[in-house]
């Protein structure tokens, strides 16, 4: 998939004139932060502790949904049990505690280059992520100092309904003043692609994690990098691009 045909594909099936983007809608987890093997880990022990059979991988294609809405699918699956939204969140709770035990997750590799080259093209970098995980929702603003901008943010507080439902996307959009024309999403996972694309936005995978380019197509990207530090090197000319198309 070259620049101009992805670009002209989302013309064409968005139906809009031009994309003249101004806004950067960036997931958090497996995106800016490198924490997908911690989650992946976290939640494998809480099901185990709970007599529920799973396997890791299963959990990086759940991500993007919320931690109550995993664990209340898990349990209905793996135990036929109908859980609370107050039980989900009390195990919410225990899975965010396994996961800080695990460390302090890392900086993406090549994500400070995506927003400083966001920022060059004059764009507004938002996060949109459906994390409740404070410990690292508090590091956003050291890590990423200056970079980021915080009143269009949108995290689990303010967006119930997790991915890939578009309301994420819809409600930072919202937030930002702007039309889904005028953002692009970054994005690792199925669901979360899922999610600004049916936002409407030009929507571009990244896939720093085991699941592949394909499924990402799959669940409506535009385009696809191999990492955060191919995104960077291809973000001028696809800005470029998207300006004066
Ligand atoms: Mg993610």
């Amino acid at each position: 998939m070259t620049i101009q045909q992805a670009i002209e594909g989302y013309l064409k099936y968005s139906g809009a004139k031009v994309l003249n983007v101004s806004v950067a809608l960036i997931d958090m987890d497996g995106v800016l932060y490198d924490t997908m093997k911690y989650h992946t880990q976290a939640w494998v022990k809480l099901m185990k502790k709970n007599g529920i059979r799973c396997t890791r991988e299963e959990f990086y294609a759940y991500e993007g949904m919320t931690g109550a809405d995993i664990i209340k699918k898990k349990f209905k699956e793996g135990a036929g049990k109908n859980i609370t939204d107050d039980e989900a969140h009390a195990l919410y709770k225990v899975k965010g505690r396994y996961f800080t035990e695990l460390g302090e997750p890392d900086v993406m590799a090549g994500a400070l280059r995506v927003l400083q080259a966001l920022q060059q093209a004059s764009m507004r970098n938002v996060v949109v992520t459906g994390s409740a995980q404070q410990t690292l929702l508090d590091r956003l603003d050291t890590d990423f100092a200056g970079l980021l901008d915080t009143e269009a943010r949108v995290t689990a507080f303010d967006a119930p309904r997790g991915k890939p439902s578009p309301e994420p996307y819809l409600k930072a959009i919202t937030k930002a003043a702007v039309k889904p024309t005028q953002c692009i999403v970054i994005e690792n996972a199925p669901l979360g692609v899922q999610s600004g694309h049916t936002a409407g936005c030009f929507t571009i995978g990244v896939t720093t994690g085991p699941i592949p380019e394909r499924d990402l197509y799959k669940a409506g990207a535009d385009i696809c990098y191999p990492s955060m530090d191919a995104l960077a090197d291809a973000l001028p000319d696809l800005l470029a691009a998207m300006k004066c198309n």
